[in-house]
């Protein structure tokens, strides 16, 4: 199954939920712990993370290697394992996934660097760096690319050209935006509109995903849809966090979840699962009210 067979079926395709919240919330992420050294340290965990998600209804899961480019992993003096890392979460999503017929989107996120001018990392270096993660993600056995919670849209489009140039897979963009007076904008202050920047570099779908709650996610994929005819993805996190007695809190029940999954399917996305705080419970309601609501 590839993904444009996927979306041919006409409905909505779900994704997977959180990887990072759900680890810590069963114990086994540490607070501070990068999940992704879990990939080496405890594949069990991330296994059970797929597993469950797929039983849910996942038809896209996501590798455990948001963070595992050189740029993150060199801060927690993990460079030199960035290939590993990234190696080990596919083999364990591929292994997780057997003969289902799910798609393995290899994750990537920002490097949490900020670009020249404002900050010192030049494009040239940040392609450099995400071109190892890059072939090993592919050579590894994924489906297709995900690009996900990139706060500086041009950030996003030089990751998406460097894989275009190596790569025939599809590649996913989602942004994270923050509602204001405004409208949505991402950190950098960049908008919707700008977002269709990246369209022009042949990448299969756009979307938006963490952020704050699932009104907001409507809002952003509203605006998405008057600027774009990709297709849409959206990961909202289960409610807008806050912080009750040093602890985050996700409010969204898997029911609210699955309201906002409604919604966001009426407001044209195409691609639907959850970001922060939302777990396989979240996952199950969403693709119960979705497909039991387009059959
Ligand atoms: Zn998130």
């Amino acid at each position: 199954m590839k993904l444009k067979e996927l979306l041919a079926e006409k409905r909505v395709v779900i994704t997977d939920g959180a990887t990072g919240t759900w680890l810590a919330e069963k114990g086994e992420l540490l607070p501070g712990q990068p999940p992704e050294l879990l990939n080496l340290s405890n594949p069990t965990a991330i296994r059970k993370a797929h597993q469950e998600y797929l039983e849910a209804g996942s038809e896209i899961i996501t590798t455990n290697t948001f963070g595992a480019n050189p740029f993150k992993l060199a801060r927690l003096n993990l460079a030199e394992k960035t290939e590993e890392i990234n190696r080990r979460a596919v083999l364990l999503a591929r292994e997780t996934r057997g003969d289902a017929q799910a798609l393995i989107a290899g994750d990537i996120g920002p490097s949490g660097e900020l670009l020249a001018p404002l900050g010192n990392l030049s494009a040239k270096e940040l392609a450099s760096g995400y071109r190892k993660v890059i072939s090993v993600l592919e050579d590894s056995g994924v489906d297709l690319f995900l690009l996900e919670t990139f706060s500086s849209i041009q950030e996003a489009e030089i990751i998406a050209e460097t894989i275009s140039k190596t790569s025939s897979l599809p590649i996913i963009v989602s942004l994270t935006f923050t509602l204001g007076k405004r409208g949505p904008r991402t950190l950098m202050g960049e908008s919707p509109e700008d977002a269709i920047r990246i369209s022009g570099n042949s990448i299969f779908g756009l979307g938006t995903n963490c952020g704050e709650g699932g009104r907001e996610t409507i809002t952003i994929i509203s605006a998405l849809k008057k600027e774009t005819g990709l297709p849409l993805w959206a990961k909202p996190n289960a409610g807008r966090p806050r912080i009750l007695e040093g602890k985050t809190i996700f409010p969204e029940n898997p029911e609210d979840a699955a309201t906002t999954a409604q919604e966001l399917a009426e407001a044209g996305a195409k691609f639907i699962g959850g970001c922060c705080g939302s777990t396989p419970a979240h996952i199950r309601a969403i693709k119960n009210r979705l497909h039991n609501r387009i059959k």
